[in-house]
């Protein structure tokens, strides 16, 4: 896969923030495409097949693993969880940035596939805000909400493999984190050279 467009993965342990973060990115930035996943997991209240995910089993989503089907896939939490290869390649080979909201296991996959990527981990302000916004969402059973707390510590620890951090407190303020991760990345030498190859003629002729 050459690479054009910006790619950026945005991770964080469930319930920090990173869909609204992200949701709040793509609202103000029509700029950027949003990878959906497969997952083996069952649709929550609300989520429709082909938006939030593609919803399939673990037969479908293994036959796809084996074909090659995944530039990265991970267990979490007990279910599947995968960016289709194809899609990521024609977003990219077009020239459109693309994000990619994904676990850690996975941004690390990326990372060796697309050295270039921009990696963002998103932390919660504190364990006790993590597990209000867990509960506060309405989505998950105490034994779902247990085991999610319980996994981000562990996940958290892997921040550090990451080129940002951005600390979800203040969330408009979390939101300008993003864009200003999102514009610099825009800005290195490489998008700009790709975006505007006639500004580069002039010095790079000769
Ligand atoms: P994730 O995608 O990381 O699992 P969500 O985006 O679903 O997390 O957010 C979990 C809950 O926390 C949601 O109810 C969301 O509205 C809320 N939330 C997100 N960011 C903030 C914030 N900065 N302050 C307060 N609540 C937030
Ligand atoms: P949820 O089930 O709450 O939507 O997501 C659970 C976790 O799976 C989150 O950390 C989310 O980022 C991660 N996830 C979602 N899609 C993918 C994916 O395609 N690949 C990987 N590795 N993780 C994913």
């Amino acid at each position: 896969m050459g690479m054009s467009g910006t790619l950026l993965t945005v991770t964080a342990p469930s319930g920090a923030g990173k869909t609204t973060l992200v949701h709040g990115l793509l609202l103000r930035d029509q700029g950027l495409r949003l990878s959906v996943s497969y997952t083996t997991r069952a649709p929550r209240e609300g989520e429709e097949n082909g938006r939030e995910y593609h919803f399939v089993d673990v037969e479908s989503f293994q036959k796809m693993r084996e074909a090659g089907g995944f530039v990265e896939w991970a267990e979490v939490h007990g279910n599947y969880y995968g960016t289709s290869r194809a899609w990521l390649a024609a977003q990219l080979e077009q020239g459109r940035d693309t994000v990619l909201e994904i676990d850690w296991q996975g941004a690390l996959q990326v990372r060796e596939a697309f050295p270039d990527v921009v990696s963002v981990f998103v932390l919660p302000p504190s364990l006790a805000e993590l597990e209000n916004r867990l509960r506060g969402r309405g989505t998950d059973n105490e034994e779902i909400i247990a085991r999610r707390l319980h996994a981000a510590h562990g996940e958290m620890r892997h921040a550090r493999e990451f080129a940002y951090v951005i600390i979800n407190e203040h969330l408009p303020t979390a939101v300008d984190d993003l864009a200003a991760i999102v514009r610099a990345a825009r800005l290195r030498y490489a998008s700009q050279h790709m975006r505007y190859p006639h500004y580069f003629a002039f010095f790079t002729q000769d």
